[in-house]
């Protein structure tokens, strides 16, 4: 997987992709990241990237021409490729998007700054708009890192172990369980027994309980998409989970169908 970042703060990229799982990524050439200065395409001799908001208003906005220019220099080969903007106003990202997003060759993300890009290069240039979370930050450059990160650990051989990316949250259209490591005892609380046991049967079973629990108790509109297997309802039925689950999907039902 390729990814280009159009930035005015390239700098921004050089601690985060030397740490960690991206940096092994990037080491076994799992990822290539290539970081682009929108500035090296300012058409003036001062290097603007920015301007005053046509109709006036707060702030500036930048401008559409370093912004095609660069991402021009950018597509080069036919690779099949996602470009994208950062922005608030995108739809959220979540874990889906990061499977649909990770089958691409390369993604070209684009980071505003200031009140944002030119309409005109979004209309032109952008296959989509992704927002991280309700709330306004500063620049585009986190949240493309944050995409980065979660696209990247879908790959082939990123993780070490395959299956650790499967069994994340959200995955499953759960939250994960909960988790323990040594010591057994921590500060008077035992690691539950089931998972000293070595009864792999068991361990699964408490673990599938513990992922329902925990979606229950903090995203409980979660579960309204999960589809469990016969064998797990009669697991749910024994732990009195299923007839909350079965009322909480019939209301979640119901307000989609009352809101569409
Ligand atoms: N004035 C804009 C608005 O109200 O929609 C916000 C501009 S914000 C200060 C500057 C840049 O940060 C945006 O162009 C976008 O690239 C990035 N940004 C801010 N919040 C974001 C979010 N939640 N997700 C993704 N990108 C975001």
């Amino acid at each position: 997987m390729i990814f280009d970042v159009l930035t005015i703060f390239p700098d921004f990229f050089v601690s985060p992709l030397q740490e960690g799982i991206i940096r092994r990524a990037l080491q076994d050439g799992k990822i290539e990241v290539g970081v682009h200065n929108i500035r090296d395409y300012a058409l003036d001799r001062h290097r603007m990237t920015d301007d005053r908001p046509f109709g006036g208003g707060e702030g500036m906005v930048m401008k559409p021409e370093p912004l095609a220019d660069c991402l021009k220099a950018v597509l080069v080969g036919d690779m099949p490729t996602r470009v994208i903007l950062l922005s608030p106003k995108g739809q959220l990202f979540t874990q889906a998007t990061a499977h649909r997003l990770a089958a691409y060759s390369r993604l070209v993300f684009v980071c505003g700054r200031y009140e944002g890009v030119d309409e005109r290069f979004r209309e032109k240039y952008v296959d989509e708009e992704v927002s991280i979370g309700d709330y306004v930050l500063t620049g585009g450059e986190l949240a493309a890192l944050v995409v980065m990160d979660a696209v990247s650990r879908l790959l082939p051989g990123v993780l070490g172990c395959e299956d650790s990316a499967a069994n994340d949250s959200f995955s499953c259209g759960m939250l994960k369980h909960t988790q323990y490591t040594r010591p057994r005892v921590f500060e008077g609380t035992a690691v539950p027994d089931v998972l000293l046991s070595g009864d792999h049967a068991a361990i699964t079973r408490h673990r599938f309980i513990e992922s329902v629990k925990i979606t229950l108790e903090r995203r409980p509109e979660l579960l309204a998409d999960v589809q469990f297997t016969a064998a797990e309802r009669k697991i749910l039925k024994k732990e009195a989970l299923l007839s909350r689950i079965d009322t909480l999907v019939k209301e979640h039902r119901t307000e989609h169908h009352s809101a569409g």
